[in-house]
């Protein structure tokens, strides 16, 4: 460690509390001990880390660099701008808001900007992809705002834009929102622009879950159509566990304004750096492979999983997560997620489109492919995964004591430790 570095001293955690410093190593040992293939999860670097673990935590930043409302701004005020600088430049934008402290408190401010108590918003629904602060009745969302869903088609699986835009023109929504947390196909930015100046709406991408593809360069990006996007910045990106806002100028004093002082206090500034770091960290060669990877890998596994008969649905995926059908194999989602479990496999039940089960038992599972890219597996370990998982699943146990538990862990412990997180 730098001698002028202070943060991020293990032995001094381990000494005080080795309590905690005994959960750390144990998550640790977590996730280098098995398949991470939950679709919202990566491994940010050992970069973004420190900067996470950094001073920068203490500081009292309110306001925006160059106007706070506390002194000794000056050294984050630097963070705080090349943060906005390289994200900017990242994705094309205008403006950015790098103060949002997650994805739901950028989504926060966002209807914070935009919409009035009671007005109306059109965004997916949640059973069919969407996300809880898209309007659903637990999320502030749903309770403060009139939301109006659309959902995918039957058979194509994929948004039915003609319900959108016939919701659209029934409801005149303040806002239209594309987006969601299970969609695995290419959302048509164009079709929604053209919907939304249609009817004079406001249009909204929350690309929480894809915005790594985009920085990427490896789908299309939302940016040049919509008003504002909002994201995360812990998922397929892989940077610190936060959010951020880009906007259009138009709209930046709107936006900003929303962030703080309506809906947050002091930000982050911790975090702030580690976002900077991360945006630096897209802007390479090396991260436009990984995302172009991570997109070829998740074609590989959805393709080796419906070969075995856990039909993905849609037919695939151009991104980085899929979605599977797990009734032609009779099993529901929540005896996959515990069988899988066992096994040393880490994914997520998750509601089909049209599901007959109850959402806390789902017919299906939502794997992605972020975690296990950025360990470096390819297309070759994907088919490998896809057998894994077709194995538990389908004679698994959730004892992780069963012998077919056992078997399939001991594979699992091979191919991580080939590929491994965070090598020593
Ligand atoms: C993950 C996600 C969020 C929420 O992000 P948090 O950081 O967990 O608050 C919002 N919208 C979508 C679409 C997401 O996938």
């Amino acid at each position: 460690m730098s001698e002028t570095f202070y943060g991020s001293d293990f032995d001094a955690l381990t000494a005080f509390d080795p309590d905690i410093a005994e959960v750390l190593l144990g998550e640790l040992g977590r996730l280098r001990g098995g398949l991470q293939l939950i679709a919202s999860e990566n491994f940010s670097s050992p970069e973004v880390l420190t900067a996470l673990g950094s001073t920068l935590s203490n500081k009292y930043a309110e306001g925006y660099p160059g106007r706070r409302y506390y002194g000794g701004c000056a050294e984050v005020d630097k963070a705080e701008n090349l943060a906005i600088e390289r994200c900017t430049a990242l994705f094309g934008a205008e403006h950015a808001n790098v103060q949002p402290l997650s994805g739901a408190s950028a989504n926060l401010a966002v209807y914070g900007a935009f919409l009035k108590p009671g007005e109306t918003i059109l965004a997916m629904s949640l059973p069919h992809g969407g996300h809880l602060t898209h309007g659903t009745k637990v999320s502030f969302s749903g309770k403060w705002f009139n939301a109006v869903h659309y959902g995918v088609h039957a058979e194509t699986e994929d948004i039915d834009y003609d319900q959108v835009a016939s919701l659209a023109r029934e409801h005149r929504p303040k806002v239209i929102l594309a987006g969601g947390s299970a969609i695995p196909r290419l959302i048509d930015f164009e079709f929604f622009r053209a919907l939304a100046d249609e009817i004079g709406a406001i249009f909204w991408v929350d690309a929480a879950h894809f915005i790594g593809l985009v920085a990427g360069k490896a789908i299309p990006s939302p940016v040049p159509y919509a008003d504002v996007v909002s994201f995360t910045t812990h998922k397929v990106l892989r940077g610190p566990r936060s959010g951020a806002i880009v906007c259009t100028a138009e709209h930046a004093a709107a936006i900003d304004k929303a962030v703080f002082p309506m809906m947050q206090g002091g930000p982050q500034m911790h975090s702030i750096a580690a976002k900077a770091v991360n945006f630096k960290e897209c802007a390479t060669p090396a991260y436009a492979a990984y995302a172009a990877q991570v997109v070829a890998n998740a074609r590989a596994l959805a393709g080796s999983l419906g070969e075995l008969g856990i039909r993905p649905t849609t037919g695939g995926t151009d991104t980085h997560l899929s979605l599977h059908d797990l009734q032609g194999v009779g099993v529901t989602g929540k005896d996959a997620e515990a069988r899988c479990d066992a096994a040393g496999i880490t994914l997520n039940k998750n509601a089909i489109p049209y599901d007959p089960a109850p959402p806390s038992v789902a017919s299906g599972i939502r794997v992605g492919t972020a975690c296990v890219t950025t360990q470096g597996m390819g297309e070759a370990e994907m088919r490998t995964v896809g057998r894994l998982i077709h194995e538990a699943v389908t004679t698994g146990d959730a004892d992780p004591e069963h012998e077919v538990s056992r078997r399939i862990r001991a594979e699992v412990t091979d191919l991580v430790g080939r590929f491994p997180a965070y090598p020593r």
